[in-house]
């Protein structure tokens, strides 16, 4: 079967790797510069050193056996390394989270830059139209993409599961990422101080040598309130905030911000979805809940129902467990 992915992150890449394995030809499309979605870091270049951020997910944890057996495998591998600064049970990529994510890319079929606007179905499958290029022809395709960007995606084939998508709210993040000359006199993670939802001291992370690096994330009220400012602006109240939360007594050598329009999700609570008549399918982290874990499971999920050809109309499968939030 030729299936093509809309989206490259934790959910897309878990769906690939696992139709992959079972000899399926499988096409993933990105509209970012590389896989991994919420999942990113970034460099910095700093009179100090190369500085390195995570700026989307922290940290995950790993409740259920098939993910714990998988974060595992990725341990042997020295992708992953335990993270006790934040919690006994964080994991953090090493050496940064997006790690995680090229790993599962390694071998697969990823058009990056490849930003999909819409997607159709003739008799001869499925076809998308990418605003950068980047074609292909499939039997069956999976969206992989935040509530809030499949739904438009999906309500041009089924409205079913258009809908289940646009009752899905995520909130959004401003985050910020701030570097220091030397060591800030405080513990490595701050929580719900002010507008600071989370700071946290990204070089006390396993495999990391560069200078003192933290992100900041704020609240989702303030982030709600402040998301068309500009990173500039947001930077600056962010830096002030966190010197504030953090006592430090020295401003930032260098500040950027980051808008996550679509950071944390809600939960549709179920697994994934899927149409067999028109082999179309949903996975990703807003059908079981905003965490790393669950991207995975629902991505994981997906592909045994595409592999069992589950057979419903609407692949409506309901959560078959409930795990707590990372
Ligand atoms: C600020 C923040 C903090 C977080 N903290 C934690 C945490 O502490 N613990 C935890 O477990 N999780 C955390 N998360 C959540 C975690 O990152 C996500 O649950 C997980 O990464 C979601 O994976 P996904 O594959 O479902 O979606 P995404 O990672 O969003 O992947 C979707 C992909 O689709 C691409 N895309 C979007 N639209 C299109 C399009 N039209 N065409 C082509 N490509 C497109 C995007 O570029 C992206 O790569 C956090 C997230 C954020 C943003």
């Amino acid at each position: 079967m030729r299936v093509g992915i809309v989206g490259a992150g934790m959910a897309g890449l878990a769906c690939a790797g696992l139709l992959v394995e079972q000899g399926h030809a499988v096409q993933l499309f990105d509209k970012g510069r590389g896989p991994g979605g919420r999942m990113s870091s970034r460099r910095m270049e700093t009179p100090a050193g190369i500085a390195i951020f995570d700026h989307g997910a922290q940290y995950f944890t790993a409740r259920d056996p098939g993910f714990a057996s998988q974060v595992g495998e990725w341990e042997a591998a020295g992708v992953v390394a335990r993270w006790p600064d934040a919690r006994d049970d964080a994991w953090v990529g090493v050496p940064a989270m997006n790690a995680i994510p090229r790993h599962m890319a390694y071998g697969l079929n990823i058009v990056s830059n490849a930003h999909v606007r819409g997607i159709a179905r003739g008799a001869d499958g499925w076809h998308l139209a990418c605003e950068q290029g980047g074609e292909g022809q499939f039997d069956a395709l999976v969206i992989a993409l935040p509530a809030e960007q499949a739904a438009p995606l999906l309500g041009l084939y089924c409205l079913d599961m258009a809908r289940i998508a646009v009752r899905v709210l995520s909130a959004p993040c401003w985050a910020a990422m701030l570097t220091f000359e030397g060591q800030v006199d405080c513990s490595a993670v701050i929580r719900d101080n002010g507008i600071v939802a989370w700071a946290a001291r990204n070089n006390s992370k396993a495999g990391r040598a560069g200078p003192e690096a933290w992100t900041i994330h704020a609240t989702p009220e303030w982030s709600r309130t402040h998301l068309e400012e500009s990173p500039e602006w947001v930077a600056q109240a962010l830096s002030n905030a966190f010197l504030g939360a953090s006592g430090a007594d020295r401003p930032p050598l260098a500040a950027i911000a980051h808008r996550w329009r679509f950071a944390l999700s809600g939960t549709a609570g179920r697994e994934a979805l899927w149409d067999s008549a028109s082999r179309l399918g949903v996975c990703g982290d807003w059908l079981i809940g905003p965490r790393v874990e669950a991207a995975w499971l629902s991505g994981r999920r997906l592909a045994q129902i595409i592999l069992s050809d589950g057979a419903s109309s609407l692949c409506d499968q309901p959560m078959a467990r409930s795990s707590g939030v990372a």
